[in-house]
């Protein structure tokens, strides 16, 4: 049924917040018409897979996609495919689109994700060269991938590792280059790094640390054919992935001179600091009332959380963002799920063993748990994180104690 088009409410993007905020409002029965404007030719799907089981060729496009096109068209939404928001004029409540049309919004919401960070170093163009950040980038490496290729990976991050247990059980030869001195450094601490290095190793993949990429050679083709590391070494390519993280997409906002700061600044109920303009997703800094300062995040569950907050406060039913960040990544047989932030932390104590495949390194600061990282064990994870929202002085003890419950902490 068509909804009325003088009330339209326009989302910019067409990724897993942009998606689920418009299925939430179908739920939810939103009563405007929504226009969703998504530059990808697919409607909304999901990311992860493209560096797990759609890349290993184990699951098809169509199971990527959060609900089938026709879901949102028939209950009288608009998804315009393949077409780029060029510019919002917020005084006259107007954004121009790549196919030279414009549309009038009454609630704008910007859910533009990030762009891959790209390296900026010689014969970084050559040809063979990928990043992965969409359906077509994991197409193009996937149709690279055959028994005996040298796949060169650079960036040891969640990424870079997930493409690296596919490519090596898929015959390639793969080495990881990481400019730190332990994989995921970033976003874990030294056990899951030890953790997660020594999966790969004995999985065959060389992982090479405190090793920082200068450059790119190419064969007579034009083709890359090395990788140039700063030892002065260069590691013999057929195939490179970059994979050294994210930026916030925040060019069309900033051009319409919304307040940004690594993200589009917006506070814990999806606003930012024009009434009628929300942004919600990877392309966001958001208050969570969880913590103190602003945070950017890079996950589907952030996605998922600041979509629906955006739903209820385009419905004036207001829900603050109030929640604690999670997180998962899968890499052979293992399944790492993270909570909370570990940044701070002053104590880190582990239950289980690494040996045994199953383990939890639990983070605490000042006698509380800020965060927990599980390996293979899924109810340190999911205790961790209720321990972690309710904030509570806990024994570092009994999280070790493999003789105590964990349920029993709650
Ligand atoms: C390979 C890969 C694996 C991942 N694995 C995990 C994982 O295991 N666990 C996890 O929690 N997270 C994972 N993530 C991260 C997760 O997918 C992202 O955090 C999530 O997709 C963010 O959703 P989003 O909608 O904010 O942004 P995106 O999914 O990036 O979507 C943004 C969309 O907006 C479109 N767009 C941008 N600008 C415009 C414009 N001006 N006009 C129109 N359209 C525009 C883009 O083309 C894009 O389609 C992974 C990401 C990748 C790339």
């Amino acid at each position: 049924m068509a909804k009325k088009p003088q009330d339209a409410t326009v989302i910019v993007g067409g990724g897993h917040a942009a998606g689920t905020l418009l299925t939430t409002l179908l739920q939810k029965k939103y009563q405007q018409e929504v226009v969703l404007v998504g530059e990808e030719s697919h409607p909304p799907y999901q990311r992860p897979p493209l560096s797990k089981n759609y890349l290993a060729g184990d699951v098809d496009q169509e199971s990527l996609y959060l609900k089938p096109r026709s879901v949102y068209e028939n209950a009288g939404h608009q998804l315009r495919l393949g077409v780029r928001v060029e510019q919002i004029d917020r005084d006259n409540k107007t954004i121009r689109l790549s196919d030279q049309g414009t549309l009038k919004y009454d609630r704008l919401i910007l859910a533009t994700g990030s762009h891959v960070r790209r390296l900026n170093a010689p014969g970084a163009d050559l040809k063979g060269i990928h990043y992965l950040h969409d359906i077509a980038d994991s197409d193009a490496l996937r149709d690279q991938f055959s028994p005996g290729q040298r796949l060169v990976i650079v960036g040891g991050g969640y990424i870079g590792l997930e493409v690296a247990a596919i490519a090596v059980k898929g015959g390639l030869k793969v080495t990881v280059l990481e400019a730190a001195d332990r994989v995921m450094q970033r976003v874990t601490g030294p056990e899951i790094s030890a953790f997660f290095q020594a999966k790969h190793r004995s999985a065959g993949v060389e992982v090479r640390l405190d090793t920082a990429v200068i450059g790119f050679e190419s064969d007579d083709a034009g083709h890359v054919a090395g990788v140039a590391v700063a030892d002065g070494c260069t590691v013999p390519a057929d195939l490179v992935l970059v994979s050294v993280g994210i930026m916030p997409e925040t060019a069309l906002a900033e051009s319409a001179g919304l307040p940004c700061d690594d993200g589009i600044l917006v506070d814990e109920y999806a606003r930012s600091d024009d009434p009628a303009v929300l942004a919600i997703g990877d392309c966001t800094r958001h208050r969570n009332l969880f913590f103190e300062q602003p945070q950017r995040m890079e996950s589907v569950a952030n996605a998922v959380d600041q979509a629906r907050i955006a739903a209820a406060t385009l419905m004036g039913d207001y829900k603050p963002y109030d929640a604690v960040p999670w997180f998962w990544s899968n890499q052979y047989d293992a399944r790492l799920q993270m909570a909370g932030l570990s940044k701070g932390h002053d104590e880190r104590v582990v239950r289980g063993n690494p040996q045994d495949g199953a383990f939890a390194v639990f983070y605490m600061r000042g006698g509380n748990l800020i965060a927990v990282d599980a390996a293979n064990m899924p109810i340190a994870f999911m205790v961790g994180k209720k321990l972690i929202y309710q904030r509570r002085d806990i024994d570092a003890e009994a999280l070790s104690d493999p003789h105590v419950e964990l349920k029993s902490l709650v």
